[in-house]
């Protein structure tokens, strides 16, 4: 096998037993990247030195047998709104194309601590404000699946590079299904944490009662390593947590027998297509044969979703996003008095859908408004959570769809946002409520596109979440399917090595 095709535990054992160095390990993604990406376009930017300069780190740690994180040296990728000092953060963005971060996020403080070389930066809708990557100012990432198709958004980048295996491991952010929804278009595992768990400093801000950074890895394994190094207290961002982060290498694998499993009806139910209905329902048999108790469960406000995080999310995004004046960050038009040079630079800088919502969110909190919407919305969000505590009372753990079909095609919902939304109604209830979300392969549809199962869980109650999904893949193969990067041109020559 090619280094390429290995998960990140499996390099984590090669390194460790100096079958390869991390530097070779960095080359080897890096020159692959050159030959696949001009087709996904997933990186916005690669981070060569500072990937060679942690890889080498790592190999002199490993080589005196002083690794100290289980990833030591295992390569990873950042969506492009997470701050490393000195690199772009464009956030998908004009506005932030020649900003420059002066300081490291949290989780990239712990990346480099633990020396996990970092790739690059990935594309992503602008700002992380949509559901196909096709809102990037810097054009659009295709499905590795199907390069005609969508790697679903906002982190399509990331989760496009994960699975054509340009990276073992990668970050996004997640405020409404931005981690969870790509992962399941593009065939892998996304793990959006429980609110507070990882800290947002760091961050570039969209809705901050929703914002969550989490990773994407082709296993759960892979996925619990990884947040094992992110998660953790930081005083830097007040909703930080700090809960304790179990020992998830050891407890992944532990028996599943006696879990209550609630399969959420309206995530089975109406408005979903019938292959992934069919999908989630195999998925449950799987789980009781492993011992599971299967039932049903309810999440009765859930329709009322979609508006309830539109309106919250664009009234949060109105106000973090009030600071791209061209005076502080990035771009600046050439105006003459200052308010044309606020009015030029956003302007020129915002594209629009990001316009749209700041429009959305400013109407939403002004005067007049504020009760009929956001007020209001506050109070549906509290019963949408209420919902979840009462199914998690009766229930270990939740299931249900990801998204209501498979990868859709570029440029189908475009011209029309409210479909654009309506990719979301799976995922954004989870945001509201607070808690993590997990999304596992499970299965193609008839077109050989992935379908992703979606498993939730308590607050702060990452390990079951995991263990069911690990218990799931070590019992299915579906995390075991290749794309082909087929296209309507076909298949690009080599892609998958010698066969
Ligand atoms: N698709 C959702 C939106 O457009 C979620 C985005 C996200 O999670 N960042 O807002």
């Amino acid at each position: 096998m090619e280094p390429f095709e290995l998960t990140a535990a499996r390099l984590a054992q090669e390194l460790r037993a100096r079958r390869i160095s991390s530097h070779e390990l960095v080359e080897h993604l890096f020159a692959r990247m050159e030959r696949l990406d001009p087709y996904l376009h997933s990186f916005l930017c690669r981070t060569r030195p500072l990937a060679l300069q942690l890889a080498d780190e790592a190999d002199q740690r490993l080589a005196a047998g002083a690794a100290s994180g289980p990833l030591e040296g295992v390569p990873v990728a950042l969506k492009d709104n997470i701050s490393v000092a000195g690199f772009p953060a464009t956030c998908g963005s004009r506005i932030l194309e020649p900003y420059r971060p002066v300081f490291d996020a949290h989780v990239v403080e712990r990346l480099k601590e633990h020396r996990l070389p970092i790739l690059g930066k990935t594309n992503m809708d602008e700002f992380a404000m949509g559901s196909s990557t096709e809102n990037s100012a810097f054009g659009p990432v295709a499905n590795p699946w199907d390069l005609s198709r969508v790697p679903g958004g906002s982190s399509g980048g990331s989760a496009a590079a994960v699975a054509a295996r340009l990276t073992p491991l990668a970050l996004g952010s997640d405020t409404g299904g931005s981690i969870r929804q790509p992962a399941s278009f593009c065939g892998i595992v996304g793990l959006k944490p429980t609110y507070g768990a990882v800290s947002r400093y760091g961050l570039v801000a969209f809705a901050s009662s929703l914002d969550q950074i989490g990773p994407l890895a082709r296993t759960v394994e892979d996925c619990a390593l990884l947040y094992s190094v992110l998660a953790g207290k930081d005083p830097r961002d007040s909703t930080s947590v700090g809960a304790s982060v179990p020992d998830l290498g050891r407890s992944l694998d532990r028996p599943i027998k006696g879990l209550k499993v609630g399969i959420v009806r309206e995530m089975v139910g109406e408005g979903i297509g019938p292959e992934t209905r069919e999908a989630i329902r195999r998925a449950a048999r799987v789980l009781e044969e492993l011992g599971a108790i299967v039932g049903e469960a309810t999440l009765p406000h859930m329709h009322h979703a979609i508006p309830t995080y539109y309106i919250i999310a664009c009234a949060e995004a109105s106000s973090n996003l009030a600071r791209y004046d061209g005076v502080r960050y990035g771009r600046r038009a050439a105006g003459g008095d200052l308010i044309s040079v606020f009015e030029k630079t956003r302007a020129e800088g915002f594209g629009p859908e990001v316009k749209r919502r700041i429009m959305l969110g400013t109407f939403v909190l002004s005067s007049g408004y504020h009760d009929a919407y956001y007020s209001r919305a506050q109070k549906v969000r509290t019963l949408i959570k209420r919902d979840f505590q009462k199914a998690l009372e009766e229930h270990d753990l939740l299931i249900g769809a990801t998204s209501p079909t498979p990868a859709f095609r570029r440029g189908e919902r475009c011209d029309d946002p409210l479909q654009m939304y309506a990719a979301d109604v799976c995922t954004v209830s989870v945001n509201l409520a607070g808690g993590p979300g997990l999304v596992v392969p499970c299965g193609l549809s008839p077109d050989r596109l992935p379908i992703g199962l979606q498993i939730l869980g308590r607050p702060f109650d990452e390990e079951r979440m995991l263990n069911l999904g690990h218990a799931f893949q070590q019992a299915t193969n579906h995390h075991l399917e290749v794309p082909s990067l087929a296209s309507p041109e076909g298949e690009p020559e080599g892609v998958w090595g010698a066969k």
